[in-house]
């Protein structure tokens, strides 16, 4: 069985990130709350809404991100019993390539290259998807968890994990 993983809001983090920026450069707050059905540049004022696609297309922006929370061992131990690949639609942001091909090489070094799938359309036949664009979803026949993200807590026609404990729960 093979089970594909979107990378960003799913293994890495960038809404703290883009907080952190905001909080830099405009005094945007730390813990800023993003309200459910909501992104964030929905909450910061809007002559600097914008400013987060300036950020995510910044060389390194995506090297440092922090990751999910459990996603290291969870991956791990998913690769027990499944075929992982790591699916990222990186092409919307050319300069990302690098930065999340050393990012995953750093934090998990255990998912070889022929696994990485770095692209435009999600266009994959994995039996399994796990991602929190609802999205990716479309025209995929296998399975699909969507992970919990602020953007995504107002919808309801999907089986939905809230962090990587229950994604082992429901898949090992
Ligand atoms: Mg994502």
């Amino acid at each position: 069985m093979k089970i594909a993983i979107d990378m960003d809001e799913v293994l890495a983090d960038p809404i703290v990130k883009f907080i952190e920026l905001y909080n830099r450069d405009y005094g945007v707050p730390l813990d800023l709350k993003i309200e459910p059905g909501n992104e964030m540049f929905q909450h910061v004022p809007e002559q600097i809404n914008n400013k987060w696609f300036d950020y995510i297309n910044e060389k390194g922006f995506f090297r440092n991100l922090p990751l999910i929370e459990g996603s290291v061992d969870a991956v791990k131990k998913l690769q027990e019993k499944y075929e992982v690949y790591i699916v990222s639609a990186a092409m919307e942001f050319p300069n990302s390539l690098e930065d999340k091909y050393h990012w995953l090489a750093e934090h998990f070094p255990f998912i070889g290259w022929k696994n990485i799938i770095f692209c435009g359309e999600k266009i994959v036949n994995t039996d399994i998807m796990i991602d929190d664009r609802a999205k990716n979803f479309i025209d995929f026949k296998g399975r699909t968890l969507l992970f919990t993200s602020p953007h995504n807590l107002l919808l309801t026609d999907y089986e939905r994990v809230d962090n990587w404990r229950q994604v082992l729960d429901k898949l090992m």
